[in-house]
This record gives structure tokens, C-alpha cells and sequence, in this order.
């Protein structure tokens, strides 16, 4: 049998506590991890010295476009640019053309990344039928799967948009938790966002524009919270970006209702200050806030009131992003430029330890949609699957989307000098390249 050593890294899991200077055996045939210990041998060997050795990477919010937009990613696109840009493991959203809705489509999503044979893949179902909002889709057969349970839908959303509808949201609510499923909220009151297109504030009102105020994603997480509460359900806040919103999670988890939430590097790094310019890369939903926003969702992902980060990885053609800026759609890409950002710009400065920064990556992510019941862990551990990030935090860089494997380069941080970034990507034993590489 096939043996891959990764050798002498400073291997890092907070999940597991492990922390020290020392090899992962791997098992290339059932992919998985035969040693994690000191002086072992192998067939082959990756040098890891001076490298951390974490995880395989998941992100739980990305949009990879297939069926219906394929100009913009597809599967086999996405899932390239997630293994270059460190992840091991994606969750992609159902709002494609048309919706993912049903057991067939769902089954659809995991074929065509099979035939990628690049990160893991599992796809979330709509909450309703074409995502229109009125009626619930078919919730059990697609928590059920087909493929003798193989192709399940591993959590429920109508992203891109809230579900409207109190009524219907309390019966995905109970729904999902009859299936051991989460709901996973994109938070917006379409009503008073009104179709605005960025941050009701003073950016909005210098430049004319028509924004939409915090309290329009406040209000949806405050109603799913009750709702959730009254079915007793899990639900889950996508790519939270308010600090009303924050607190308003914060409060739920001191009660000890069943609430997690994610946050986009974005929303980490950047304000409304970046739209003044009329730059579309800057122009995503929910919309870039101002340095207050920012400050309360990096204390919500530090003291564990948001659980982990995930990109909203939102590719689209250069043709569409270079409309004017109220015509260009919304969305940045992130899965290729993600670690860098945050290694250089939260974790080398302090702001974010890195034992944090992995965990809201690996073990936290997995937990929120209950994805260790689909075989990933998040963890490195003996017997458990082979998928690695391999980081080497000294690499100086300059972010180029240019090198970016995705189709699209609708990314903000283009230009950044880095320092930090992935290197290698092990999915099942299998060994891939990473953007920090070149
Ligand atoms: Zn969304």
C-alpha cells in the first residue's frame, strides 16, 4: 500500500490539542491517516520543516454556479480554485439556475465534483420550491438523498435571499429538525432593503446611492431566532455582517438557543469606505458596513459569538462586474485569497490567534451544519480522513487573481502584499498544489 509522509511540520489542530513538531503518515489507498507521531516512514515524502500542518480547510458558503451560469465558475472551476486556495472541503449554495430543489439536483452537484476529482463537495437544498419563497421544497427527499443516501442535501437555504414568509419559515424550522438538518439563513427584510444596493450610511449618502440600513439583516435573524426556538430547530446566520446582528447572537447563545453563525473575510477586513471609488469588487450582499460593523464581528468570531468564517465565494464575469456600479451584480470571489488576507492582515498583527483562525477553518465549520455526519471532521486524527492544509506562514506574496484558478477575479484584495498562504492541499490522500507554491 501506497504510504505519504508528511514530514517534520509543526502539526496544528486546536480541536484535537495537538500542537508540536512531528509527521502524518498517510494511507494513499483508503485515504486516510495511518500515524500522526514522531520518526515515521513512508513511501513518499513532502518536507513540511518550517510548515504548519493543520486540517484540511472547509468552507461552508460558496457559489460555484452549475447548472445555469457557467461563464461565471463551474463545478470543476470552483472546486480547482478551492484546493489552490487551501480548502480541502466546500459547501456550495443552491441558488443556481435553476435552484437546487430537489434530490436529483442535488445528486447532480456531486457527480459533476467527482468527475472534478478535486475538494469535497456537498451541496445545501433550497428551503422553497425555485427559491420563490412560497412553498417548502421537497426538504425530506432531499435530506435523504438518493444513491442509497450517498447524494444528501446537507443543510437547507433559499441564499441570495431571506425567506420572506414567517409562516412557511416556521415550518422549514420544523421540518429540518425532524431531519437532523440546519437552516441556514441569508438575513435580509427584503422589504426595507427595498432593492437598495449598498450600506445605508455616510458612504451612501456622499455618493448618492440608495443603501439599506443594518436593521434590514437584524430583523430576519431576529425572527429566525424566535422561529427556531419555537420548532426547537437549529438555524444557522450566513455571512453575518452587523454588529446588531452580533449582538443579537450573542444574546441567543447566552439563553442557550440552538443559533450559529459565520462571518466572510470580508466583513473583516473591509468598509463601506471601499465603495467610494464606484469599485464593483467592492460591491457584495450583505454590503460592506462601516468600521464599527467590522470591529463587532471580529469580537464576535474571538469570543465564539460567531463560530467560523466562510468565503461567499461569488464569481462572476469581468464583463458583468464592469458594469456601473449600480448595475454590476453583487458578490466577490474568496476561496484563493482568503488564508493570505487573514494571516497577514489579523493573525501575523495579533489581532486573531491562530489557533482561532484554524479552528473557525476546520473543526468549527463542520460543527455548525453537522457535517461529520457526511465523514469530515475537521480534525487531524489517526484513522480519520486524509485532508490536510498545509500552511507556510513566512511566504511573502503578492495576490495576483491572474493565477487564480477560479474563472472569475471580481477580487478585492487583488495587489495585497501577503505573507502567509497555503501550499499544499490534501483531500483523501491525494496531493494538491496550492497558490502558495508558486
Ligand atoms: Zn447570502
Amino acid at each position: 500500500m501506497p504510504t505519504l509522509l508528511l514530514q517534520s511540520g509543526r502539526i496544528f489542530d486546536p480541536a484535537t490539542e495537538l500542537d508540536f513538531v512531528g509527521d502524518v503518515l498517510i494511507d494513499q489507498d483508503s485515504g486516510t491517516i495511518r500515524e500522526i507521531g514522531l520518526h515515521l516512514s513512508g513511501d513518499r515524502t513532502i518536507d513540511c520543516s518550517g510548515k504548519l500542518v493543520c486540517p484540511g480547510f472547509v468552507d461552508i458558503h460558496v457559489h460555484f454556479r452549475e447548472p445555469g451560469n457557467s461563464a461565471k465558475e463551474t463545478i470543476a472551476t470552483g472546486s480547482a480554485s478551492a484546493v489552490h486556495g487551501g480548502f480541502s472541503t466546500v459547501v456550495v449554495m443552491p441558488n443556481t439556475d435553476p435552484p437546487l430543489d430537489n434530490p436529483a439536483a442535488i445528486a447532480y452537484q456531486y457527480l459533476q465534483a467527482q468527475n472534478a476529482g478535486k475538494a469535497r463537495l456537498f451541496p445545501m437544498g433550497c428551503i422553497t420550491k425555485g427559491r420563490a419563497g412560497q412553498e417548502l421544497a421537497e426538504l425530506g427527499l432531499m435530506a435523504r438523498g438518493s444513491a442509497g443516501g450517498r447524494f444528501a442535501a446537507v443543510a437547507f437555504t433559499d441564499d441570495g435571499a431571506a425567506v420572506p414568509g414567517s409562516q412557511i419559515m416556521r415550518s422549514a424550522f420544523e421540518y429540518a429538525n425532524a431531519l437532523d438538518r440546519v437552516i441556514v439563513e441569508h438575513c435580509e427584510d427584503h422589504d426595507l432593503s427595498n432593492g437598495a444596493i449598498m450600506h445605508e450610511g455616510k458612504v451612501s449618502a456622499a455618493l448618492g446611492i440608495n443603501g439599506y440600513p443594518s436593521a434590514a439583516e437584524e430583523l430576519i435573524v431576529m425572527r429566525d431566532i424566535r422561529l427556531a426556538k419555537l420548532a426547537g430547530a437549529r438555524f444557522h446566520v450566513s455571512h453575518i455582517s452587523a454588529k446588531g446582528a452580533v449582538q443579537l447572537v450573542r444574546e441567543a447563545k447566552a439563553r442557550k438557543e440552538r443559533i450559529t453563525a459565520e462571518v466572510s473575510p470580508h466583513h473583516l477586513l473591509l468598509t463601506d469606505e471601499g465603495c467610494r471609488n464606484f469599485d464593483t469588487s467592492f460591491k457584495m450582499n450583505p454590503p460592506l458596513r462601516e468600521q464599527s460593523d467590522v470591529d463587532a464581528c471580529l469580537e464576535g468570531l474571538l469570543d465564539g459569538t460567531i463560530d467560523c468564517l466562510a468565503s461567499d465565494h461569488a464569481p462572476h464575469t469581468s464583463e458583468e462586474k464592469a458594469r456601473e456600479f449600480v448595475d454590476a451584480p453583487n458578490g466577490i470571489i474568496g476561496l484563493e485569497s482568503n488564508i493570505g488576507v487573514l494571516l497577514t492582515k489579523l493573525v501575523a498583527p495579533g489581532k486573531l490567534p491562530l489557533a482561532r483562525f484554524v479552528e473557525a477553518w476546520t473543526s468549527a465549520a463542520v460543527r455548525c451544519l453537522g457535517l461529520d455526519k457526511f465523514g469530515v471532521t475537521g480534525t487531524l486524527k489517526k484513522e480519520g480522513p486524509a485532508d490536510v492544509t498545509v500552511l507556510d506562514l513566512e511566504k511573502e506574496w503578492t495576490l495576483d487573481a491572474c493565477t487564480f484558478k477560479s474563472k472569475a477575479r471580481n477580487c478585492p484584495f487583488n495587489g495585497w502584499a501577503l505573507k502567509g498562504a497555503p501550499i499544499h492541499t490534501i483531500v483523501g490522500g491525494v496531493v494538491h498544489d496550492a497558490i502558495g507554491m508558486h
